[in-house]
């Protein structure tokens, strides 16, 4: 099959695997252990790995915090961040496109106290700032919007946002796990306060991932669970080594190799996006092709539903339709709804996602198995009378 979801997850890059096989073998001693120099090598290990994501991030080793994943990291940086908050801070703002890690974040804050707000979006995925403006004061405890959408690939000018969410005195989240390969990340230049990272989103393994904190930040996030005070006392628990450094190596390589790679991939996109147009009269991409993820292909096939498309392209083509949700789960997208879809045009929606094993000829195939999979589709509905 031709694998193009890797905006749901990558394969794990086999220089990572190596790293990963490596410590697994030699350094699994306790990396907390103090009284021995195994465990020194293993806690070594984690210090490099968290120095290496540092680097690639561009900021201080002590703002890493590792985490399970992308979820854990947005639950401290959204839920965390809110309870921690001075008193009469008890307004949460969120992007309407954000993953369901943030939003139900958020919405977990209601049982505290804490109320949320969702900003709406243009067509395009893109927040008017004057939307942010309008809400923001005193009150606001959080503003989190995600830096590039995993579902439509919108990537958000986030400059604006953050400087009018810093004057007012708030905690400033930004869901990055789809950034590193669609940008070059610099939290700093962000100018947030926390950024959610996940390893598995980066050719890395799964399991893992990384709540960039600032030292700056204007409070630190509540911790959400309790035991051995590892990650500052903010997520503690042993630290899995051999994630951290194979996470590690994932970013090692994008720092390096991402540029290229991301120029590669979009001429790929761009190209596969002609090839729909002109094979398959009822595609219709979603937005445009700039200001967004160059692996992200999100289209709607008129007419059709997607669900159906994606079923009928197995075991050929691996797509999905890219919503948060629990796959299995059928229910309208809320961040096509966001972007002023119909329930009937989010359901013909599927996204396909470009990376780094994608070769132009596994995007040729797929554009004819996608057309002939459409023309079959064409005859059931035809002969189903609908
Ligand atoms: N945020 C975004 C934008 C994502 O695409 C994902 C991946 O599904 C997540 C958060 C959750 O990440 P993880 O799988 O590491 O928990």
């Amino acid at each position: 099959g031709i694998y193009l979801d890797y905006q749901a997850s990558t394969p794990v890059d086999p220089r990572v695997k190596a790293i990963m096989f490596e410590v697994m073998d030699r350094d699994f001693a306790n990396p907390s252990s103090e009284s021995h120099s195994a465990g020194w090598q293993a806690g070594k290990r984690v210090e490099d790995a968290r120095a290496t994501i540092a680097e690639a991030i561009k900021c201080d080793p002590d703002e890493i915090i590792f985490t399970s994943g992308a979820t854990e990291a947005n639950n401290i940086g959204v839920l965390g961040a809110a309870l921690g908050a001075p008193e009469g801070r008890r307004r949460i703002l969120i992007g309407a496109t954000e993953h369901k890690a943030v939003l139900e974040a958020a919405l977990a804050a209601e049982r505290f106290g804490y109320t949320v707000e969702l900003l709406p979006v243009e067509g395009s995925g893109v927040i008017d700032p004057a939307e942010l403006k309008n809400r923001l004061d005193e009150s606001v405890a959080v503003v989190s919007v995600m830096l590039v959408n995993n579902e439509i690939g919108t990537i958000q000018p986030l400059e604006e946002l953050v400087e009018l969410s810093a004057a007012a005195g708030a905690f400033v989240h930004t869901d990055a796990t789809q950034a590193p390969t669609a940008i070059d990340v610099d939290v700093r230049e962000l100018g947030v306060d926390a950024a959610s990272f996940s390893s598995h989103k980066i050719y890395g393994p799964k399991g893992v991932g990384a709540l960039y904190l600032s030292a700056t930040s204007p409070w630190r996030p509540r911790p959400l669970m309790f035991g051995g005070g590892q990650e500052q006392g903010l997520r503690p628990g042993t630290l899995p080594t051999h994630l951290c450094a194979g996470f590690a190596e994932a970013f090692r390589l994008i720092a390096e190799e991402g540029s290229g790679e991301r120029e590669r991939v979009e001429h790929l996109r761009n190209s596969f996006v002609r090839c729909l147009e002109e094979n398959v009269p009822i595609f219709k991409l979603t937005g445009t092709c700039s200001h967004r993820h160059p692996g992200n292909l999100h289209a709607r096939f008129i007419g059709i539903v997607g669900d159906d498309l994606l079923l009928r392209l197995q075991p050929h083509i691996f797509a999905s339709t890219g919503s948060a949700c629990t796959s299995g789960h059928l229910s309208v997208s809320h961040v096509l709804k966001a972007i002023g879809l119909s329930d009937v045009e989010a359901g013909e929606c599927i996204r396909f996602s470009i990376g780094r094993q994608t070769t132009e000829s596994d995007l040729a195939r797929a554009s004819d198995i996608i057309a002939g999979a459409i023309d079959s589709l064409g005859d059931q509905v035809r002969q189903s009378g609908r």
